[in-house]
C-alpha cells in the first residue's frame, strides 16, 4: 500500500491536484469495465489503441477517486473529492510504479522470454518447485510492456521466488521490461526462426532478447540458439545443448520417442532422453513426444540441475507434467448450459480473469461458479479471507459451489452464499441434485483437483471436428481497425450468417463489452436469437420482410429500408400498432445494384419520409461494389461522390442528423474518404486480411480435426469413392474425420486441398466423402489420433477451389462443435 503522496514521487508526477490527501493505493486499475477495489485503487490513463482518458468519467462512477494522467485538458471539476497526478506519459508511469514495487521486492526473481515456450516453462516450473518454495507468477500470459507491470505490482515478500515471463514484439522493448523486472535468474526458451516484422534481422532479435539478461547472476539457455559470436557474457550460465561436441553443460545424447503400441491409447506416449552432465550420463522419461515439448523440458531440467536437485527427483517431478493450455475455453454445455473451463491453474487473478469473462456472457438468466482451493492462498489468513470476500462480492454469482478442504475448514468467514463439497469426487456424486440447466457455469480449479473430471460431464459430446475461436484475436482486430478510423466515427460489427461462420452469441458478447456501437444482421431470426441471449446492442437487420415485421418490432430490431414497397408496408404496420419514431436505415444503390434506393428516387423518398412520423431515419447507408480493387477506382470514388449527394440531402429535407456509411473491412483500409460517420467491419474482424494495412490481424479461428486411420498401400490400389485415388508409390495414407458435411468442398478432393500435420502440408487423395477423406502422408511421421489442421491458409484454400475465404468460413457445417478460448 502506498500514500499518494509517495506515488507522486515514484511516477514523478509532473503537475498535482490533490483533493484527499490521505488516499492509500493498492490496486492499480487501466480498463474501466474491470474496476474493483475502487477505493483503494488508481486508474492510469494509457495512451494505447484506446485512449484511457475517454473513460475517466466510468472509473470515477465506479468509485475511483485517483486518477494518472497525461492529457493536461482533462477538466478536474469534473471529479469532486479526486486526486489528479500528470504525467508525461501514462505507461512510463504504470512502469516506474512496477519497478518501484520490484525494488522493494527481497526474493529472487526468475525471468523467462523467447520466442515460444515461455508461458509453458513458466508454468512447469512452478509445478516443479513448489514443494519447495512458495511461488508467485504472471498470471497467463501477462508479458507484454503492461503485463509485465501489472504482474510486479503483484510481488509479495510472503512469496520468497516469483517467475516472471517477458515477450516483445519491436525492438526498443526489452530493456524497459528488465529495467522492470530486475531479474536475479534468466532463462531463455526457443527462438523462433521466423523473420519477425518489428526486427531488421534474427540477431537483432537474439540480441534485443539478451537484454533482459544483462544484469543476473545466472541464465540458462540452449546454446544451439545462440550465435557464439553473441554468447552472453554473464558470470554464471548453465546451457544445454544436442550432441557430445557442443561443449554445453548438459548434452543430449539421444532422445527416442517411444511410440505407444496401436493397442495403447496415445497418452502412453513418451521419450527417452540420455544426457550427460557433469560428465555422468543421465536418462530420464519424459511424457511428451513432440519437438517442442522435448526443449522446454531440457530448459526446465537445466534449472533444477542447477539448483542441484537429484536426477531422481526430477524425473519423478517430470513425470507429472502435462501440457498447459492457458487459455479458458467457451463450450457447450448439457441442458442448454454454457461451461467456461479454465481448470488448469488457480489463483486470485486468474479468477478475477475469469470472473470478468464470466460477467460478460449474457446468454443465460443464471451464472454459477465451480471454485477449488486456491494452492499457496491461505484463507487462514485475515487478509486472504478479506480478497476472496471482496472479489466474490463484487460479481452478480447466482450461486458458489465450493470444493476442497481449505473452504470447508473457514466456511463460517466467508461472506458470500456458498454450498460445500469435501472433494471433486463428492461434487460430482451430488451433480444430478444440483441439476444444472439453463446457466452459463464457471468452472475453476487447482491442477489437482482435477475439474476435467467435472467437465468431461457437463460438456455436450460432439465428434472432434471442431472449430476453435480465439476470442481475443477478435477483440484485438477489432481494436486494431478502430485505431485507424478518425476519432468519433462509430463501428458497426457485422455478424450475419453466425458471425461469418464463428457464432452468435459468442461473439456478440465480446462485441457488446468492446462497445462497438452496432451489429448488423441480415435476417430477422439472426437478430432475435441474439436478443434472447441478452445482447443490447442496437441491430440492424438489412432484409427484413413483412411476415417478419412483427418480432422485429417486439425485439427493438432496426430494419434496413431499400425500396418504396417495404417502407410503405412497413409504415402501414407501425400505423396499425401506433408506434411513431421507429429507428430506420435507409439503403442507396449508388453502383452496387443489390438492393436500395435509387439516388434519382430522392424526392419522392423525401416526401414520403417528411410525413411519415412512425419512422426516424437513424442512418442511411451504401455499399461498394469494388473496394477491394483499385483498378476501379473512378467507379468507386463515384459511388462515394453519389452517396455522399444523396445523404446530405435526404438529411436537409428531414431536418435532423443521420448517422451516414457506406464503408466496410476493405472500405476502410483502402478509401479513407469514405469512412463518414460510421463503418461497417465483417470480415477483417475475423481475422482474414484481404487487403495490405500496416498492422497485422489474428487469425481469429482455426478448424480442427484428426486422423482416424492410418494405412500402407500399394502402388496397385486406389482410394476412395470411384476409384479416384491414383497411387504413383507405395504409399501410407491417413484417413481425417471432415467431408463435405462438415464444409469441406468435395472441389477440395484429389490433392486439391492441403492440410497440416506437425507442421507439414499433406494432400488430400481421392474424392472427399460426407464425413470423412482422406491424406497422402507418405513422407511425414504421423500417428493415429495426431491434429489436422484444415485450411493452414485460408485465402489460398478459397484460390485453390475458385471461391473467397468468406465462402469457406461460413460453409462450416453448424455440426462442426465450436470451442471459443479467452485469456
Ligand atoms: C456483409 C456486409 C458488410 C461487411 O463486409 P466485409 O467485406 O465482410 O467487411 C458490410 N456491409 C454490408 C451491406 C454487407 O452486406
Amino acid at each position: 500500500m502506498y500514500l499518494i503522496e509517495e506515488i507522486t514521487t515514484i511516477i514523478e508526477a509532473q503537475k498535482v491536484e490533490i483533493q484527499a490527501p490521505q488516499s492509500v493505493i493498492q490496486s492499480l486499475q487501466i480498463d474501466s469495465r474491470k474496476i474493483q477495489h475502487a477505493a483503494e485503487a488508481i486508474f492510469i490513463a494509457l495512451k494505447a489503441r484506446r485512449d484511457g482518458h475517454n473513460y475517466l468519467k466510468d472509473a470515477y462512477q465506479a468509485g475511483v477517486r485517483n486518477f494518472i494522467v497525461s492529457d493536461r485538458l482533462v477538466k478536474t471539476a469534473e471529479f469532486p473529492d479526486a486526486n489528479f497526478l500528470w504525467v508525461q506519459d501514462g505507461l512510463a508511469a504504470l512502469q516506474k510504479l512496477a519497478a518501484f514495487q520490484r525494488s522493494q521486492y527481497a526474493g529472487k526473481v526468475i525471468a523467462i522470454t523467447g520466442s515460444n515456450g515461455k508461458t509453458i516453462v513458466k508454468e512447469w516450473l512452478y509445478e516443479l518447485l513448489a514443494k519447495e518454495y512458495k511461488i508467485q507468477r504472471s498470471p497467463k500470459s501477462y508479458n507484454s510492456q503492461i503485463g509485465v507491470a501489472l504482474s510486479l505490482w503483484q510481488l509479495s515478500n510472503d512469496f520468497p521466488l516469483a517467475i516472471i515471463e517477458a515477450g516483445i514484439s519491436q525492438e526498443g522493448e526489452m530493456q524497459k521490461l528488465a529495467d522492470m523486472i530486475q531479474p536475479t535468474v534468466g532463462i531463455l526458451t526457443a527462438i523462433g526462426v521466423a523473420h519477425r516484422a518489428g526486427f531488421p534481422s534474427k540477431i537483432a532479435k537474439i540480441k534485443e532478447k539478451l537484454l533482459l539478461f544483462e544484469q543476473v547472476e545466472t541464465l540458462i539457455y540452449p546454446k544451439k540458439y545462440i550465435p557464439t559470436e553473441l554468447t552472453p557474457q554473464i558470470p554464471h550460465t548453465f546451457t544445454w545443448d544436442e550432441g557430445e561436441s557442443s561443449q554445453a553443460d548438459l548434452q543430449v545424447l539421444a532422445s527416442s520417442a517411444q511410440a505407444a503400441q496401436a493397442t495403447t491409447s496415445k497418452s502412453d506416449n513418451s521419450t527417452a532422453l540420455t544426457l550427460r552432465y557433469k560428465g555422468e550420463i543421465l536418462n530420464f522419461e519424459i511424457p511428451f513426444t513432440d519437438h517442442a515439448s522435448l526443449e522446454n523440458v531440457l530448459t526446465c531440467i537445466s534449472l533444477l540441475l542447477y539448483l542441484a536437485y537429484s536426477p531422481a527427483t526430477i524425473q519423478a517431478r517430470i513425470s507429472k507434467l502435462k501440457p498447459v493450455e492457458m487459455r479458458l475455453q467457451l463450450k457447450k454445455g448439457v441442458r442448454n448450459c454454457s461451461i467456461i473451463d479454465d481448470s488448469y491453474s488457480n489463483d486470485l487473478a486468474a479468477l478475477k480473469i475469469a470472473l470478468d469473462f464470466l460477467q460478460q456472457q449474457n446468454q443465460h438468466p443464471l451464472k454459477t461458479l465451480i471454485l477449488s482451493d486456491i494452492p499457496d492462498f491461505s484463507v487462514a489468513e485475515q487478509s486472504s479471507l478479506r480478497k476472496i470476500n471482496s472479489l466474490l462480492a463484487h460479481y452478480d454469482l447466482h450461486r458458489v459451489l465450493l470444493i476442497g478442504p481449505a473452504f470447508h475448514a473457514y466456511s463460517s468467514q466467508l461472506t458470500f452464499e456458498h454450498v460445500l463439497f469435501e472433494d471433486t469426487a463428492a461434487f460430482i456424486a451430488a451433480l444430478p441434485e444440483l441439476a444444472f440447466t439453463n446457466e452459463t457455469i464457471l468452472l475453476k480449479g487447482a491442477r489437482n483437483f482435477h475439474f476435467e473430471s467435472i467437465s468431461k460431464v457437463l460438456t455436450a459430446k460432439s465428434h472432434d471436428t471442431v472449430l476453435e475461436i480465439n476470442l481475443n484475436a477478435i477483440e484485438s482486430n477489432l481494436n486494431s481497425y478502430k485505431a485507424i478510423i478518425p476519432k468519433g466515427v462509430k463501428m458497426m460489427a457485422m455478424v450475419k450468417a453466425f458471425s461469418y461462420g464463428s457464432g452468435s452469441y459468442e461473439i456478440a458478447n465480446i462485441l457488446q463489452f468492446n462497445k462497438v456501437d452496432y451489429l448488423a444482421v441480415a435476417f430477422v431470426d439472426e437478430g432475435v436469437d441474439l436478443r434472447q441471449a441478452g445482447i443490447t446492442l442496437p441491430i440492424m437487420v438489412m432484409s427484413p420482410d413483412e411476415n417478419t415485421f412483427e418480432s422485429l418490432v417486439s425485439n427493438q430490431l432496426e430494419p434496413e429500408i431499400y425500396s418504396f414497397r417495404i417502407l410503405k408496408s412497413f409504415i402501414q404496420f407501425l400505423k396499425a400498432q401506433q408506434i411513431t419514431d421507429f429507428p430506420i436505415h435507409i439503403k442507396v444503390d449508388t453502383g452496387m445494384h443489390r438492393l436500395g434506393f435509387m439516388p434519382e428516387e430522392i424526392e419522392a423518398l423525401c416526401a414520403l419520409l417528411k410525413d411519415a412520423e412512425q419512422v426516424k431515419v437513424q442512418s442511411s447507408f451504401s455499399h461498394l461494389a469494388a473496394a477491394s480493387d483499385l483498378t476501379h477506382r473512378t467507379f468507386t470514388l463515384g459511388q462515394i461522390a453519389k452517396f455522399d449527394r444523396f445523404t446530405q440531402e435526404l438529411q436537409a429535407e428531414i431536418g435532423y442528423p443521420i448517422i451516414k456509411h457506406i464503408a466496410a473491412t476493405s472500405g476502410i483500409v483502402n478509401w479513407p474518404s469514405a469512412t463518414f460517420d460510421m463503418v461497417r467491419l465483417g470480415i477483417g474482424l475475423y481475422g482474414v486480411e484481404l487487403d495490405a494495412a500496416d498492422f497485422h490481424l489474428q487469425e481469429a479461428s482455426v478448424l480442427k480435426t484428426n486422423v482416424t486411420q492410418i494405412k500402407y498401400l500399394e502402388p496397385t490400389e486406389t482410394v476412395g469413392y470411384g476409384r479416384m485415388g491414383k497411387l504413383a508409390r507405395p504409399s501410407k495414407i491417413a484417413t481425417v474425420k471432415i467431408g463435405y458435411a462438415d464444409g469441406y468442398s468435395r472441389k477440395f478432393g484429389n490433392g486439391v486441398g492441403k492440410m497440416l500435420i506437425h507442421g507439414q502440408l499433406v494432400p488430400t487423395v481421392g474424392n472427399i466423402c460426407m464425413d470423412m477423406c482422406m491424406l497422402d502422408v507418405t513422407d511425414i511421421t504421423l500417428q493415429e489420433e495426431d491434429e489436422v489442421i484444415v485450411f493452414p491458409d485460408l485465402i489460398q484454400a478459397a484460390k485453390d477451389i475458385d471461391t473467397i475465404p468468406y465462402e469457406l468460413l461460413v460453409n462450416i457445417s453448424q455440426r462442426v462443435k465450436r470451442v471459443y478460448f479467452y485469456e
